[in-house]
């Protein structure tokens, strides 16, 4: 199964230098300056910063959502700044998975019909047992017929979990993924999460505040101000969290939103 050419090195998301600005009339700002980040397979790796700092700019870059302005990201062994829009979008079908705070459910149909929709949105068969099975794995078996409405966030968000599941993506982003759970759910998302990301040939990223779920990754990266300026493998909630107060008190973005 290996094949050499989308898995040189088992590093699965490559950024090289990345850059991101945007342009508004006359004026440029810069979002993000030159973030270069390697990610193996086997790997969670968290994303944390101030507020502004640039997270969700660069998850997007890095999952083929937003064209950099300049650098390039390798998703699988493959430059995103080589693939048509076309490619693009049939690279995140076949091998991304997207978690976002917002579920980003469909209100209109059932809990199976939600994990069931990327199937059909490509026009295939539906795979029951394996809807079944991921939404088993999320603690809501026999839950299909119900409606997303009637249920509570931490559930939603498991939905929206087990719709990932079911897909079996290489790679998985997911921005502030616990950020509106309560704390049972939380984990339980989390260590699905972990699951993903720990199996051969896949890997997850993670952005979050929390300084528990950066310690239960692999490995912690720190932005600043559209910089990544310090990482930690082998994370502990306290480590974490005296590294993030740090760069929130020397951070610009921060400072200017207090004022
Ligand atoms: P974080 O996720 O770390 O809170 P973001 O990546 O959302 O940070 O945003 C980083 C900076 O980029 C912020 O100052 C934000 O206002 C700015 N930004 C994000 N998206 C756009 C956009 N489409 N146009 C202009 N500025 C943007
Ligand atoms: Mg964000």
């Amino acid at each position: 199964m290996t094949n050499e050419h989308s898995r040189p090195t088992g590093a699965l998301i490559v950024a090289d230098r990345v850059h991101k600005s945007y342009t508004a009339g006359s004026s440029t700002v810069d979002i993000l300056h030159d973030v270069s980040l390697t990610v193996s397979e086997g790997e969670v790796c968290a994303i944390m910063g101030p507020s502004g700092s640039g997270k969700s700019t660069l998850m997007y870059c890095l999952a083929g959502l937003e064209r950099p302005t300049g650098g390039d990201v390798a998703l699988l062994g493959r430059s995103l700044a080589q693939c048509s829009r076309k490619q693009l979008a049939e690279l995140r079908r076949a091998e991304l998975g997207f978690v976002f705070q917002s579920y980003n459910l469909m209100p209109t149909l059932s809990v199976f019909e939600n994990v069931a929709l990327p199937f059909r949105l490509r026009g295939e068969r539906v795979d029951r047992a394996r809807i079944e099975e991921a939404l088993s794995s999320v603690g809501l078996s026999g839950r299909g017929s119900s409606q997303p409405s009637s249920m509570s966030g931490g559930e939603q968000q498991r939905v929206a979990i087990a719709r990932v599941l079911a897909q079996r993506p290489r790679i998985v982003f997911a921005d502030e993924p616990t950020g509106a759970l309560d704390s049972r759910s939380g984990r339980l998302v989390l260590s699905e999460l972990r699951r993903i990301g720990g199996a051969p040939g896949q890997c997850v990223l993670i952005v979050t505040h929390d300084p528990a779920v950066a310690a239960s990754c692999d490995r912690v990266v720190f932005m600043r101000d559209g910089r990544l300026v310090d990482q930690i493998s082998n994370p502990t909630t306290a480590s974490v969290a005296s590294l993030l107060a740090a760069l929130e008190a020397r951070s610009e973005t921060a400072v200017e939103e207090a004022a």
